[in-house]
């Protein structure tokens, strides 16, 4: 029986449940071949910022070049939107003449609605949709309290819940691409026309991005011996390349999890990297529990929080996207967005915490921002990390907490060095002057923007506006 294996956010050839299962069942079958397939979604993938859509293509395309090198071939599909991904995906499986197609399952909403789409529009069709395996070590919706099958809103609690479920023995190490005697190949199908069919970049991207399963690999072994020992130290620095950068392949399946968690043993840098991998399966479990939360609030009463609107509004969500806040380390990390497609987590929770609560705009702005943005935009683990930081979200840091920007530029980037990479108006300040400015006569020589708000004044209006919020309750 022909077989589709329809590659999702799973670029990867090894440690693939769906793909495997795939192979498998292709053996079985005595038709060892397996038409391989990925199907753009031109409509979002023009909506995305330069380095995303360079991103996304770059992963396919090392898949791609994975499958040739094994004497197969990607086919590759352009379509507009669900329904036309739902027709790509029916008519390359109707052209194989296969009655399966195999692909992973995604837990977050719009993965959701897209294979209830594509399942719906095979099965009208004649076809099954065999949905095995996920991105996560732990699916989500599988850790629940024992005490009364409710799901955790906590992540500590969650955590220890979550290291429990992790496959012990031979389930937890990674599965290696079924080799069987060499016999397996991805084929052509030669009824469409082009087999081949790729989305133009309509941005430019600053470098050249790299992606890929094997680059995913190495980055992992390159991490171990680099910072890994290190890392429960130095993962909070903006100025050290103290993490893992693996988020971009995470994110889009050039590696599983699992591979990554069969590697850690005990020591304290893996420990905390192990817990960090949890924080993400917490996110997607949080996430799939409450669909809502991807664009509003957790907690709904935060939704009644004054919030500003307006001219005022946009003018300074505008300075926040561009860097130009007049706050360093903010300006650097919103400049790193543009510039790398990635920001250091630290910096994040910094420019997250600024624009709601010295801005005080509703986080779903810049979590769309970073959407557009982010080469490593994950749906569960944005909207909550800008919902943990916002007070709003499960496990979130309390609202009376907000992060001052200069106190936290001083402690995470002690001598102004990441400042002055992103920044370039602040180069010719040296050491912890790049982080004010303000207190140098030649401290905007170069041009840099005064500050757009008073930090301090901001925080006490937002501690205010905390307070209307709880007289509501
Ligand atoms: C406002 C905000 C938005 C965020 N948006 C995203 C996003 O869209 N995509 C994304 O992958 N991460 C997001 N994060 C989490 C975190 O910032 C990134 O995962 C991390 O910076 C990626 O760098 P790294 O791979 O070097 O991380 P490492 O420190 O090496 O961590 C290893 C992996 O653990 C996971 N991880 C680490 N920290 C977190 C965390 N706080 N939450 C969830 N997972 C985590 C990631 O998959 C990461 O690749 C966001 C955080 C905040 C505060």
């Amino acid at each position: 029986m022909a077989r589709v294996h329809w590659f999702r956010k799973d670029l990867r050839l090894n440690d693939n449940e769906a793909l495997a299962e795939a192979i498998h069942a292709a053996v079985s079958d005595g038709d060892s071949e397996i038409t391989a397939l990925y199907v753009f979604d031109e409509d979002a993938f023009q909506a995305l910022a330069g380095i995303r859509q360079h991103s996304l293509r770059a992963g396919v395309a090392a898949l791609a070049e994975s499958l040739t090198g094994l004497g197969g071939l990607l086919n590759v599909q352009v379509a507009h939107g669900l329904t036309g991904v739902a027709e790509s995906v029916v008519r390359v499986a109707q052209a194989a003449g296969a009655k399966e197609v195999h692909a992973m399952r995604l837990f977050d909403p719009s993965g959701i609605a897209e294979q209830n789409a594509v399942g719906v529009a095979l099965q009208a069709a004649g076809v099954f949709l065999r949905l095995t395996g996920s991105n996560y070590a732990v699916e989500p919706g599988t850790v629940r309290k024992a005490s009364d099958g409710l799901p955790y809103r906590v992540y500590t609690p969650f955590y220890k819940a979550w290291f429990e479920h992790l496959p012990a023995g031979a389930a937890a190490a990674p599965k290696p691409m079924p080799q069987i005697g060499q016999n397996w190949r991805s084929k052509r199908v030669a009824e469409l026309t082009p087999a081949q069919a790729w989305p133009e970049c309509t941005q430019p991207s600053p470098f050249e991005v790299k992606a890929g399963e094997a680059f995913a690999l190495r980055t992992f072994a390159r991490f171990q011996q680099r910072a890994l020992t290190d890392y429960a130290d130095d993962r909070n620095r903006a100025d050290h390349s103290g993490t893992s950068h693996l988020s971009h392949a995470l994110a889009h399946g050039e590696v599983h999890p699992r591979t990554l968690l069969a590697q850690l043993g005990d020591s304290q840098g893996e420990e905390v990297f192990r817990k960090e991998l949890a924080w993400r399966e917490f996110y997607a479990d949080v996430l799939w529990h409450n669909p809502h939360s991807l664009t509003d609030y957790y907690a709904p009463i935060y939704a009644q929080m004054r919030y500003d609107s307006g001219e005022m509004a946009d003018a300074r969500l505008s300075a926040w996207q561009t860097g130009t806040t007049g706050y360093p380390m903010v300006d650097a990390g919103m400049r790193q967005l543009l510039a790398d497609g990635w920001v250091h987590n630290r910096v994040r929770m910094i420019v997250a915490s600024f624009l709601v609560k010295d801005l005080h705009l509703e986080w779903q702005q810049g979590a769309a921002w970073f959407e557009r943005h982010l080469s490593d935009f994950d749906p569960a683990s944005n909207a909550h990390g800008w919902q943990w930081t916002a007070g709003s979200g499960t496990d979130a840091s309390p609202y009376y907490r907000v992060f001052n920007p200069v106190m936290q530029g001083l402690k995470f980037d002690p001598n102004g060095d990441y400042v002055r990479k992103y920044v370039p108006e602040l180069r010719h300040l040296a050491g912890v002057a790049a982080h004010e400015p303000w207190n140098y006569s030649l401290g905007y020589r170069e041009g840099y923007p005064q500050r757009i708000v008073d930090h301090a004044a901001e925080r006490l209006e937002s501690l205010a506006r905390l307070e209307e919020l709880k007289a509501l309750r």
